[in-house]
């Protein structure tokens, strides 16, 4: 048996208000005037002066809003590292990436790709990637995907939907800023932060299991349950904790997998654009079967919060749609034998996933 080694974020730094001290983390960074900062940030905050206003903008530095109606993809990462290479007479000096996990993933795959050749298509899979990235720091805005520690970034590239799971891609420097998640929309904090519930879930009953696991998926599913179901906590405390939540339960499927609901989920956003935090919540409302008190849980939450989660979507779907969104799922091997174990295709069929998206 051979252990894996994994790189960790070296640097956080956590607490209300520490966006503010961006520009003191930056400044030893910057490795010349004519080396830029790229500020990758999500488009909602096109106009929002008390974001903005606090990120150091000096020389050539760049901010780059990203749209997010859609998750990244390869050719998106790679028409922007085509600009920065043509905007910048040097290499920047770091990217640093401010919104949920869709800009976070971007920021990361984009500090990868300014020191690898050809296409981000050409290094989604494991252990591709050969040349260190660029320096890079996260920054989230809404909590739950755990993309701000965890070693993969999540692209749909033009044949397969797949991480660049790499020693590079981990961010140098995370800014934990609960006070960021303010103005996130209710819907969208439900979904986002169920993405951490169901890395828990899956993670604590997945066959993978393991005490560096278990210890990190613990703690996430008990700052979840305070902060979507015991309730009594004031807004600040809720964002702080679920901050933290997220954290843990990136950590926690760092030495696991995730499983079922994943699995699906990854078949809905390929052929429908179904997205992550949605798609899994539409996928595990549906998965009794395999986590039952999980699920249970996850009913409660949902009615407790008033969400209403969107049905039929696989309503007017053909066979070959089904069958597009079987294959991608059923592909996902390491997601399955987590879930179900070394013999998951005893009872993981094409019929019996096509039986689960028609209850979609
Ligand atoms: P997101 O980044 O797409 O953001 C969801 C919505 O919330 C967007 O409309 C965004 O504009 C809005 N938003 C974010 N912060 C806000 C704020 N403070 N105020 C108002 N609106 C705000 O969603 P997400 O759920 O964070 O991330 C999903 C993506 O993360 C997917 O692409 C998925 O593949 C990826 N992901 C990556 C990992 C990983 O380990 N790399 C893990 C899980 C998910
Ligand atoms: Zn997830």
């Amino acid at each position: 048996m051979k252990y894996k080694n994994f790189p960790m974020v070296p640097k956080v730094v956590f607490g209300r208000g520490c966006f503010s001290q961006l520009d003191e983390i930056l400044m030893p960074k910057r490795k010349s005037d004519e080396a830029p900062f790229i500020f990758l940030v999500d488009g909602v905050f096109e106009n929002d002066n008390w974001i903005l206003s606090r990120i150091p903008l000096l020389f050539n530095d760049q901010i780059i809003f990203i749209p997010t109606d859609e998750e990244p993809k390869t050719d998106q990462v790679d028409a922007l590292v085509e600009k920065i290479r043509q905007d910048a007479t040097q290499m920047p000096s770091g990217i640093i990436g401010i919104g949920g996990g869709t800009v976070m993933d971007i920021a990361k795959a984009v500090s990868i790709m300014l020191t690898s050749q050809g296409s981000s298509a050409d290094y989604q899979g494991w252990d591709l990637v050969k040349n260190e990235a660029i320096y890079h720091v996260g920054i989230p805005t809404i909590s739950g995907t755990g993309a701000e520690v965890s070693r993969t970034t999540v692209l749909t590239g033009p044949d397969k939907k797949l991480g660049i799971n790499s020693d590079y891609t981990p961010f140098d420097q995370v800014v934990l800023d609960p006070e960021l998640t303010k103005g996130v929309p209710k819907d969208q904090w439900f979904y986002t932060g169920m993405d951490c519930y169901i890395h828990c879930i899956e993670s604590l009953n997945g066959t993978y299991l393991n005490a560096f696991s278990q210890s990190y998926g613990e703690k996430a599913q008990e700052l979840c349950d305070e902060v979507f179901y015991k309730g009594n906590l004031t807004t600040e405390e809720a964002q702080d904790k679920l901050m933290m939540a997220s954290w843990h339960g990136g950590m926690s499927i760092a030495y696991s997998q995730v499983g079922v609901a994943h699995a699906m989920s990854y078949g809905l956003s390929y052929l429908l654009g179904t997205k992550h935090g949605i798609g899994n919540c539409i996928v595990f409302d549906h998965l009794e079967e395999f986590y039952p008190e999980g699920v249970a849980q996850f009913k409660k939450m949902k009615e407790k919060h008033g969400i209403v989660l969107p049905t039929g979507l696989c309503a007017n779907l053909t066979d070959a749609d089904f069958d597009t969104m079987i294959n991608v799922s059923m592909g996902m091997d390491p997601l399955w034998e987590n879930a179900c174990g070394k013999n998951w295709k005893d009872t993981i069929t094409p019929e019996k996933l096509r039986s689960l998206y028609e209850k979609m």
